[in-house]
């Protein structure tokens, strides 16, 4: 039997959004002030100049550009979890900033993309990933990779 592919984190992103676009990211939209906010904030608008509107979710922009990035070559101590019999995976951290919504969004960048791929500016776009695999499931995630494909 296949694993069940399920979302790392329930209302953060869609495989397909309702526009068609296939994966984004999924914020929240205020109807009064329209401040978007990644992660989703579904109970009330958090600018502080806003009087209150009604929150709505809405799909991120599929590219930004890079506005920073940095990698993680080791483990980190506790209480971070993670298998020290397993092999330490270098992974490439990106933050992205997506100019429709004024905000910058963090997460990983697709395996086998590193800094070197990721110059500050350059445009990536948001793309499915896999956080791991156990028995059962396929525990889904986003990850960014550079418009056009890594290298
Ligand atoms: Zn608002």
């Amino acid at each position: 039997m296949g694993r069940t592919r399920t979302p790392v984190v329930s209302g953060w992103f869609t495989e397909e959004a309702p526009d068609g676009g296939g994966f984004r990211l999924l914020g929240t939209r205020c109807s009064a002030c329209t401040a978007v906010f990644f992660p989703r904030e579904d109970a009330y608008c958090r600018n502080p100049r806003c009087p209150g509107g009604e929150m709505a979710e809405v799909p991120l922009s599929a590219r930004g550009r890079v506005w920073s990035c940095t990698d993680g070559r080791y483990r980190p101590p506790a209480p971070y979890v993670s298998d020290p019999a397993a092999p330490w995976e270098p992974y490439t951290l990106v933050a992205v900033e997506l100019e429709a919504e004024g905000m910058v969004v963090l997460g990983q960048a697709a395996p086998g993309v590193t800094v070197a791929d990721l110059a500050v500016g350059s445009e990536v776009e948001v793309v499915p990933g896999v956080l791991y695999e156990d028995a059962d499931t396929t525990w889904t995630t986003w990850r960014f990779r550079p418009v056009g494909g890594a290298r």
